[in-house]
């Protein structure tokens, strides 16, 4: 194993790129970044070199290739660079959205790799092809560099069959390999790991359920270290409320809103992944934080639309607790569930009888990973923040050598 070794780890999206440089000898990180309005008008990469200011170049980026080269740049540069040359570099690690069931662990990339990456494809039309983009352009930059694919969908495929398998004919699980794979893999697998380490026991002997509430949300059962089951499904638009998102709806609400409102099924399910959520209920926005400031105002939709969230959560956690025949702890990460106080304290309230207890004086903080259960809370209730860039770069460095 080589000192002073540096990961970039890369999350490509079709028009976006974010970027982190980690050094694993402390795992600190040098620099981070985010291209964004990759083939659009106004294109631009925003870096960060730890201690300093953002500084944002504007510039046609028509390509990932272009992106990853200006990334590189603003890497190597004399002012706010933190690499003297490319040769410090010593893997990258990529976030790819979905692996199937070709992946269920992180792997070191190959031809072989790429091309099960691109039988992924039909599955994740919209995010497998911009992932695959990141690694070819990072292949044609630097040919000779290790690099290792993590996966959202990795984590979850630990599954049992009678968690992931639909109601619909079986054939088309054969056929079009229709089934639920679960998301934010890395997140769940982050923290979950790191309430056992914090509680000083054995994952091995704990059930967990984690609960990722973002601008997408999942939340996960973990029983003995393991994903048993998962709120999203076949896409991420299932489980519960998001930001944009539905969530869980009967799914003949698909063809009675395409004659209702004479849309397409393409429009609805646009419509059930960008303009439902948080934003189509409240009718205001896709961001907690406008939601609760005007549900505190006194604004009904916007109280109705946390109502749903904190009443959906809540429901997931009891049929976990159900699925697993028990739960030892509850974690709370990502955007909301790390800052939302109120969130927090409305989904465990009336979880009591799960020996769910949560101390408001403790639970009134954001952003800190703590645990925020009672004396006498029988459930370990902790707050998380996810890493999902770590864990990526700890899979690189295991993986790429
Ligand atoms: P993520 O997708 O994990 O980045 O989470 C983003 C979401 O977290 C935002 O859309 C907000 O709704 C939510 N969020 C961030 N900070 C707060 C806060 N202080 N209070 C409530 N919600 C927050």
């Amino acid at each position: 194993m080589q000192f002073d070794m540096k990961i970039l780890v890369i999350n490509c999206g079709s028009s976006s790129l974010k970027y982190q440089l980690f050094d694993m000898d402390n795992e600190a990180v040098l620099a981070k970044g985010l291209v964004e309005r990759i083939g659009i008008d106004g294109s631009q990469i925003k870096h960060t070199k730890t201690g300093m200011d953002a500084v944002t170049h504007i510039t046609p980026i028509p390509d990932h290739k272009v992106a990853i080269k200006l990334v590189l740049d603003a890497l190597l540069d004399k002012n706010h660079g933190v690499l003297s040359s490319l040769s410090e570099l010593s893997a990258i690690g990529h976030r790819v959205v979905h692996g199937a069931e070709e992946f269920a662990t992180s792997v070191k990339i190959d031809a072989k790799v790429m091309d099960a990456l691109k039988r992924c494809i039909p599955l994740a039309p919209l995010h497998n092809p911009a992932n695959i983009m990141g690694i070819e352009a990072v292949t044609e930059a630097l040919p000779n560099i290790p690099q290792v694919g993590v996966f959202d969908t990795a984590f979850h495929q630990t599954m049992p069959r009678h968690a992931f398998i639909y109601g619909v004919p079986y054939e088309y699980y054969e056929k079009h390999k229709i089934r639920r794979y679960g998301f934010h893999g890395t997140s769940h697998y982050f923290v979950s790991h790191r309430a056992a380490e914090m509680l000083g026991q054995p994952i091995e002997k704990l059930k967990i359920v984690t609960c990722h509430l973002g601008n997408g949300s999942s939340i996960t059962a973990v029983d003995g270290g393991k994903s048993v089951d998962t709120s999203m499904g076949f896409t991420p638009l299932a489980g519960v409320l998001m930001g944009t998102r539905s969530g869980d709806v009967d799914p003949a609400l698909l063809p009675f809103i395409a004659k209702a409102e004479n849309m397409n099924l393409d429009q609805v399910d646009a419509l059930l992944n960008k303009k439902s959520g948080l934003l189509g209920i409240s009718g205001l926005s896709s961001d907690l934080r406008d939601v609760e400031s005007a549900a505190a105002k006194g604004d009904a939709r916007a109280k109705l639309a946390e109502d749903v969230l904190n009443y959906g959560v809540k429901k997931f956690i009891g049929a976990y607790a159900a699925a697993m025949g028990g739960i030892d702890v509850l974690v709370f990460t990502a955007g909301v569930g790390e800052n939302s106080a109120s969130t927090r304290a409305a989904v465990c309230d009336g979880l009591e009888f799960l020996g769910i207890k949560i101390d408001p004086v403790k639970n009134d903080m954001r952003g800190k990973e703590m645990e925020i259960s009672a004396a006498g809370s029988r459930v370990h209730v902790m707050v998380i923040p996810t890493n999902e860039e770590l864990m990526i770069a700890r899979d690189t460095k295991r993986l790429a050598f």
